[in-house]
């Protein structure tokens, strides 16, 4: 056991302590609270002097495809979200087994640096998970499923990448379920991802209402992404009439609990469609990569006033300058100046936690949840604590996983 102590604790499970500890049992928190109460508690107990710092829960990163590291400014920012994925699918070809490797393992180390211990990945490749090491963070790898090309996906498949988790012990995390997004995506593949998902109790996520293209590809059976689509030979008789989030909900394509990335265009009736499902999804926006799209402002205050919680990541590198969720909360905070830091940092811990199943385990400090924290330099007001936190532009000075720095 080890008792850590800060100049001020941010539980975010409760307020703020001054002269903070905690203490790590292992991997698992066994006591938060004043140093000087914990340290006559446990006077036997080895302590780590953080100094003048806050101490808060590590980070999750609610979004992310780990695949694409290595296209860091490979392509130009660009409005149209076609032509996007026009360039990324010849870049895809261009990449070998190794780049694909060493994009993971660079995107978790740089992960880490930043203070993220948590991360949803969409796998693309999973077959090359078996050459990988066990990931410096906890990691949850969500099994991209498409069909556009015909790809075959099954319920084996599904149950054979569960039994890969069970021989890795080692490996902090989990299995999940991505269909890729309704415009690649077959009705019957959701429909066979929501069954797993629900059979194994596997967590799902998806990309939704994420351009204007899709919205318009779904509703006006028209637009760039509907003819590069209709090209590559997608039976497009689902297109015209209805919004992609109307043809996910009303094909009961979603389970409860879904994470939907994105939902940045909400078209005619989805407000009301959306208020009959509030807080059955979760939400991520990613600050950044909506940046770079230049996209219509995301409709937050909306969402939330649905009761939804939203949570932030970074998606990849492909249409984002890092994997940094400092990052991510300075420039949603440029973008949204009234929403208080204390929600702010809820969106890269408590929320996507819940949005795991992980609530009380992950992203918050209390007896019995996870020793996952980083530290912070900080010489200024207790008061300003949560501004410091959602402003600090500097790696943390520490990160632990599991009670272990690395
Ligand atoms: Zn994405």
């Amino acid at each position: 056991m080890l008792l850590h102590r800060s100049r001020l604790v941010l539980p975010l499970a409760g307020p703020p302590i001054e002269d903070g500890a905690l203490v790590a049992d292992g991997s698992i928190i066994a006591g938060v609270g004043l140093f000087d109460e914990l340290r006559a508690q446990f006077s036997s107990m080895d302590t780590v002097d953080h100094g003048e710092t806050i101490l808060l829960p590590g980070l999750i990163n609610a979004h992310c495809h780990l695949d694409f590291t290595v296209m860091r400014g490979a392509i130009l920012p660009n409005s149209s979200f076609s032509a996007w994925v026009r360039r990324i699918n010849e870049l895809k070809r261009t990449l070998t087994d190794g780049d694909y490797l060493r994009s993971i393992a660079d995107g978790l180390a740089e992960l880490r640096h930043w203070g993220t211990t948590t991360v949803l990945n969409i796998e693309s490749l999973p077959e090359l998970m078996v050459h990988l090491p066990p990931p410096p963070i906890r990691t949850w790898w969500f099994y991209e499923l498409l069909d556009i090309r015909n790809r075959i996906h099954t319920e084996e498949v599904v149950a054979g990448a569960l039994s890969f988790f069970e021989q890795r012990p080692a490996w902090h995390g989990g299995f999940g379920l991505s269909p890729h997004a309704p415009y690649t995506t077959s009705l019957e593949l959701y429909r066979l991802a929501r069954f797993c998902s629900e059979k194994y109790g596997m967590p799902f996520t998806t990309h939704l209402a994420e351009s204007d293209e899709e919205l318009r590809m779904f509703s006006e059976g028209s637009g760039p992404l509907f003819d590069f689509l209709a090209g590559l030979g997608r039976d497009m008789s689902d297109c015209g009439g209805r919004t992609p989030i109307r043809h996910l909900l009303e094909a009961g394509a979603l389970p409860t609990g879904a994470i939907l990335a994105h939902m940045n265009q909400l078209g005619p009736g989805d407000e009301a469609l959306l208020a009959a499902h509030a807080g059955a999804f979760a939400i991520v926006h990613c600050p950044n990569c909506h940046e770079y799209f230049r996209r219509a402002p995301f409709p937050y205050e909306t969402l939330r006033g649905l009761g939804f919680r939203i949570s932030l990541g970074t998606d990849s590198c492909a249409s984002n300058r890092g994997l940094n969720l400092f990052d991510e909360m300075q420039t949603f905070h440029r973008a949204f100046p009234g929403v208080a830091p204390g929600e702010l940092l809820d969106m890269v811990t408590r929320h996507p936690a819940a949005a795991l199943g992980h609530a009380g385990r992950l992203g918050e400090l209390r007896p019995g949840a996870r020793a996952d924290f980083l530290t912070l330099p900080f010489g200024g007001a207790t008061d300003d604590a949560l501004d410091a936190v959602v402003e600090n532009r500097a790696p943390p000075l520490a990160v632990y996983l599991n009670g272990h720095s690395a």
